[in-house]
């Protein structure tokens, strides 16, 4: 999501006429777009910032958007006086009004909706992979989350709006369309004839389009997976056969205690459903250890569902008390040792399986996309439907294809070598 936000935010100042620079120093105005997810990603935020302020031109301006700016509000100004710009993620296309009006401070972090879509311009080029918003906010108030908060409640945007931006993104480059959301397989709009539309919806239509030759969405709540979601596993081949589905934690205490309420039988039900619809399909997921109150034995049946469902790829993190969480308050935090421990040992084990996985794809031919070219500039890099990194030597001068069949030779944890397929 926030790379799609920062797509948009370059553009928009493209639009005004500015050009990007990889040197601070040159820069006349310097954005970091952030993230309050965990509270390292909101300490990096202000150091980042005292690093900035120093490498700065004197007279260039500088800010922070997105849920740091939405979280800190104008307490950023207390901790950096000299910033000139603090918006919140619904707020980034006010932006300009900074170059209009220098000396003056913009601040805005409200929570208006869907403004910013409308606003902003179109983007003359898209990226290969091409992020289509369709939602903004969320509903699911897990007790860790500080996302409600920064992002506010959960809006889909209008079906229309999506398609228009879908078939946008394709006529101007994309291949793969990657539908956004905090709770994207919720999506859900009703127009005015009172048709309700859902991301199956979405799906089909993106289909249609003969340019896009991948979809996928991203991320999921597992009450959300409708059967007619898990039935386009099964019939749309464009679809993915990759799907990131959050558990969190292995123990129904600590999912009660998350505000979490899916049984774990659901769960392993819908995996089970999803890998009848689509055999080939993967799964991977996003997990909380040390979560307030998370016993040994909680801890344990974490380890126990990773082992059950072998997810091929996850995020895993230390539980982060987050202001305005009911979790930050709970009384039975889990110290950092204890924390850090458990966490090794799921990513010990999480690893492993990637590792397994990424060698059981050796000498199977996937259809992958260019991502393009490595450091080196010697060798390209694919992305696999699983979205596993695929490095290939760059042959001599002809142009790399986009979409290709390669023949994968080896792999490690991180990532798999292939050779283009005859
Ligand atoms: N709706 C998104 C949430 C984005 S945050 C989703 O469900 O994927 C991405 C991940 O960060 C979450 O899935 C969760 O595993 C993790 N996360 C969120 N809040 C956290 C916290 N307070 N501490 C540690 N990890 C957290």
């Amino acid at each position: 999501m926030n790379v799609y936000d920062g797509w948009r935010i370059a553009a928009m100042l493209e639009h005004h006429g500015m050009q990007r620079t990889d040197e601070i120093s040159d820069a006349d105005i310097i954005i970091l777009n952030t993230c309050a997810v965990r509270a390292k990603a909101t300490d990096k935020v202000f150091s980042a910032l005292g690093r900035i302020r120093r490498a700065k031109k004197k007279s260039a301006l500088f800010g922070i958007v997105g849920c740091v700016a939405r979280e800190s509000g104008t307490d950023a100004f207390r901790r950096i006086p000299d910033l000139n710009f603090v918006l919140g993620p619904q707020s980034y296309h006010k932006l300009p009004q900074i170059l209009e009006n220098p000396d003056a401070k913009l601040f805005n972090i409200d929570l208006g909706g869907l403004e910013k879509f409308d606003e902003l311009p179109q983007m003359e080029k898209s990226p290969t992979v091409a992020y289509i918003p369709i939602q903004e906010g969320c509903n699911h108030v897990c007790t860790y989350c500080i996302v409600p908060y920064t992002r506010g409640r959960e809006i889909s945007r209008k079906f229309d709006d999506c398609v228009r931006d879908t078939i946008h993104a394709a006529n101007t480059g994309a291949i793969e369309i990657c539908f956004l959301g905090q709770n994207v397989n919720g999506y859900k709009y009703t127009d005015e004839n009172g048709t309700t539309y859902r991301l199956s919806d979405l799906i089909k239509q993106a289909a249609k389009i003969e340019s896009v030759k991948r979809i996928r969405f991203t991320s999921s709540y597992p009450t959300e997976m409708t059967d007619d979601l898990i039935e386009m596993f099964a019939t749309e081949p464009k679809l993915l056969p990759f799907l990131n589905m959050p558990i969190q934690s292995g123990s129904q205490n600590v999912l009660t205690r998350m505000n979490r309420p899916y049984s774990l039988e659901l769960y392993t039900d819908i995996i089970h459903k999803l890998r009848i619809a689509r055999p080939d399909i993967q799964i991977s997921s996003d997990f909380i250890v040390g979560f307030p109150g998370e016993s040994d034995k909680d801890f344990e049946q974490t380890m126990r569902i990773a082992e059950q469902i072998k997810y091929i790829n996850s995020y895993s993190f230390k539980y982060s008390p987050r202001p305005h969480t009911a979790a930050a308050l709970m009384p039975d935090q889990i110290p950092e040792n204890i924390k850090a421990e458990r966490l090794a040992k799921l990513d010990t084990y999480l690893n492993e399986v990637q590792r397994e996985f990424n060698i059981s794809c050796i000498d199977k031919t996937f259809e992958c996309l260019l991502e393009g070219p490595d450091k080196t500039g010697q060798h390209l890099i694919y992305r696999t439907p699983y979205m596993q990194q695929c490095i290939v030597t760059k042959s001599d001068n002809t142009p790399a294809p986009i979409l290709t069949k390669i023949t994968i030779t080896a792999a490690n944890k991180a990532s798999l070598r292939g050779k283009f397929a005859d």
